[in-house]
């Protein structure tokens, strides 16, 4: 096992990237890049919050819609972004495949996306 040197090397602090923002960590990271990130990750600034919250849209989209391709996947969030702006009205939907489809409604200004499922239990005889 590698052998951690003490602070040799390590970054301190880190910058937030949008607000510039020096916080000293608690524990300090190999790299500064690593640094910044973390920083700006756990930011309290506004334009940092907003990243997060994407982010977390990004992953509840490809947890829902997992079997989509990324462009599809794109699609989808920059529709919940329109419904935040009120670009889209509430409701709209979009048919991925024959029996899936996104519902997107806004409600209380947060956008709620449903995956719908159509399950047919038709058979030929
Ligand atoms: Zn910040």
């Amino acid at each position: 096992m590698a052998k951690i040197e003490e602070n040799a090397g390590l970054a301190g602090y880190g910058v937030c990237r949008f607000c510039g923002q020096v916080k000293y960590l608690e524990h300090p990271m190999p790299t500064q890049e690593q640094a910044d990130e973390y920083v700006t990750k756990t930011c309290g600034c506004e334009p940092a919050k907003a990243v997060r919250r994407r982010q977390s849209e990004a992953e509840t989209i490809q947890d829902l819609f997992a079997e989509c391709a990324p462009t599809v996947l794109d699609l989808l969030q920059q529709v919940v972004d329109l419904l935040r702006e009120g670009l889209l009205a509430s409701g709209t939907s979009i048919k991925l495949e024959e029996n899936i489809t996104a519902k997107f409604k806004v409600k209380d200004g947060a956008v709620i996306i449903t995956r719908s499922e159509k399950h047919q239990h038709q058979t030929s005889i």
